[in-house]
């Protein structure tokens, strides 16, 4: 691995590091932002996204004539890297802009791209991803939401759950089952959908923070223009993975621990354990150790990840190794904050005596939802097992 970067790299990170100071709002407070609700919190995203679009910053890995920078690998990387030194807000169409312009890039029409993917970057349209079914999440290529052809039109009648942003939303990618008869994989079409089509009902789901960012959605006789077709009929299995590929390569944690760690250990300053400050306690300063040092392994299995990368492979199944550990560790870390915080653990956003504004207990309890979100860690351990170790299947 060389660590050092060119001076074009350097140049590019400067240039960013220049905007952000110039444009970051001057009153945004990321500790503020974590503890705002989910309404407000996706008014400031939006903005932002804006704010960013403006200036060319939204989807540097995008091609240029998209409206991206074609950033190379190590770009996107600095670009993340200054992001999170800034904490900046994430912006709001982060389905749309992470998986559905890619995958349209990939797969689409000219008239599709021309269409639906100037207005990604923009936030004009938000996207959201319909895949879960109440019965098919892990294995989602048993989903049996149903695209019957009629005319010029697919009719579609079914549900899909979970559907991050789908109250926001205008569009949706959706995968739906055209030929019932064909083995689970080889039955499924990918088709883009207008949210405001009669027959789509969205009911927000309440999650365990008290946010409701996603939902049930109902399919009750929905006509979905055949032009809306992404790839070929009953082909929609093959769109679906290039799109779960963006997804799991979005998945990198260790620029967001790094911060938390820190956090982490100031917190250990603050409160008392054994009649002591945390700090000072060797058992809590082992543990903080163990963190630092998993923390520091994750960012190295990120690098291995892109040198592989640079070599010009394709993101692999080793995408997985980062998804899984970053979400698990993240998960050991906010529990821990919960247990040096003992009877303030139990205090939320809101409460006057709560330490750090309840932020520790808002993450404890929206950690466990990264461990399931784009795959499971039961299936990332199913991934790495057969496909990056090839272990024996039992
Ligand atoms: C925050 C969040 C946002 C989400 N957003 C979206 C979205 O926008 N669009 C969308 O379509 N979906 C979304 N999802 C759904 C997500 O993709 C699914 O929850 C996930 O794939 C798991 O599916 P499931 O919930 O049906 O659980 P199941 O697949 O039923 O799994 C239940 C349990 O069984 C285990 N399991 C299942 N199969 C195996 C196996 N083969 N081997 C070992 N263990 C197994 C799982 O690990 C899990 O512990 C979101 C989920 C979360 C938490």
């Amino acid at each position: 691995m060389d660590f050092n970067y060119a001076p074009q790299e350097e140049a590019f990170r400067q240039e960013l590091r220049s905007w952000l100071e110039a444009n970051l709002p001057k009153d945004y407070d990321p500790d503020a932002f974590e503890l705002q609700d989910a309404e407000e919190r996706w008014q400031v995203q939006l903005a932002w996204q804006k704010k960013l679009h403006e200036g060319r910053w939204v989807g540097v890995h995008w091609p240029q004539e998209y409206g991206g920078r074609g950033a190379t690998l190590i770009e996107q990387v600095i670009y993340q890297q200054e992001i999170a030194r800034v904490r900046a807000p994430g912006i709001a169409n982060s389905l749309g802009v992470s998986i559905v312009g890619p995958t349209l890039i990939h797969w689409g029409t000219e008239e599709q791209k021309k269409r639906y993917v100037p207005r990604i970057l923009s936030a004009e349209e938000i996207w959201c991803q319909g895949y879960s079914e109440p019965g098919s999440g892990s294995d989602f290529a048993s989903l049996q939401t149903r695209g019957i052809e009629e005319g010029d039109y697919f009719i579609i009648n079914g549900q899909k759950v979970w559907t991050s942003y789908a109250h926001k939303a205008d569009r949706c990618i959706l995968v739906v089952r055209t030929d019932p008869e064909a083995p689970k994989h080889k039955g499924l079409s990918y088709l883009l959908v207008d949210m405001k089509t009669p027959g789509i009902t969205v009911r927000p789901l309440v999650q365990i923070t008290g946010d409701a960012e996603f939902n049930e959605v109902f399919f009750e006789d929905v006509r979905v223009p055949k032009k809306n077709l992404v790839g070929e009929k009953n082909q929609g299995w093959q769109v679906a993975v290039t799109t779960l590929m963006f997804e799991r390569a979005n998945f990198a944690l260790s620029g967001r621990l790094e911060p938390q760690l820190k956090q982490l250990v100031d917190l250990t300053k603050r409160v008392k354990v054994n009649g002591r400050t945390a700090a000072e306690d060797p058992a809590v300063r082992q543990k903080l150790a163990q963190f630092a040092i998993e923390v520091e392994a994750l960012r190295y299995s990120d690098y291995r990840q892109l040198t592989h990368r640079l070599r010009g492979n394709p993101p692999g199944p080793e995408g997985s190794i980062g998804k899984l550990f970053g979400s698990e560790l993240n998960l050991r870390m906010v529990h821990f904050a919960q247990e040096l915080l003992g009877p303030y653990s139990q205090l939320g956003i809101g409460s006057p005596c709560s330490i750090d504004g309840g932020r520790w207990a808002r993450r404890a309890l929206g950690a466990r939802a990264l461990t399931i979100a784009g795959g499971t860690s039961e299936i990332m351990r199913n991934i790495i097992g057969d496909r990056v170790l090839g272990l024996p299947k039992g």
